[in-house]
């Protein structure tokens, strides 16, 4: 995956097209994200009754829910710009993402 947990991403299609966030979440499985403040959804809690007691309050809750990586693009914390991923090595030998607008190592 070539987004990362703690990265700034835009989303650039969909019905948060322009939103900005910062991902809590990468699904490898599913090549999806979950993006803080991003794709919410509501929903209604039933009360879950157990023995006679009401165990969780009603009500809505709301939770990002994940979405395509394919619908994000990282926004590059060195240059600002909305960018791709490339991949280089560092002087250890160790595999890094590269900003491909300005080359800057994407930590
Ligand atoms: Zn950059």
């Amino acid at each position: 995956m070539k987004i990362k947990r703690g990265d700034t991403v835009v989303v650039v299609s969909g019905n948060d097209r322009g939103q900005r966030g910062t991902v809590q979440r990468v699904i490898p499985n599913t090549h999806q994200v979950v993006v803080g403040g991003i794709n919410i959804i509501k929903k209604h809690q039933k009360p879950v009754q157990t023995g006679g007691r009401s165990k969780t309050q009603p009500g809505i809750i709301e939770f990002e829910a994940p979405i395509d990586v394919a619908k994000v693009r990282l926004v590059c914390p060195s240059c600002s710009e909305l960018t791709r991923v490339g991949y280089a090595f560092d002087e250890d030998g160790a595999k890094v993402r590269i900003c491909k607008q300005c080359d800057a190592v994407i930590r």
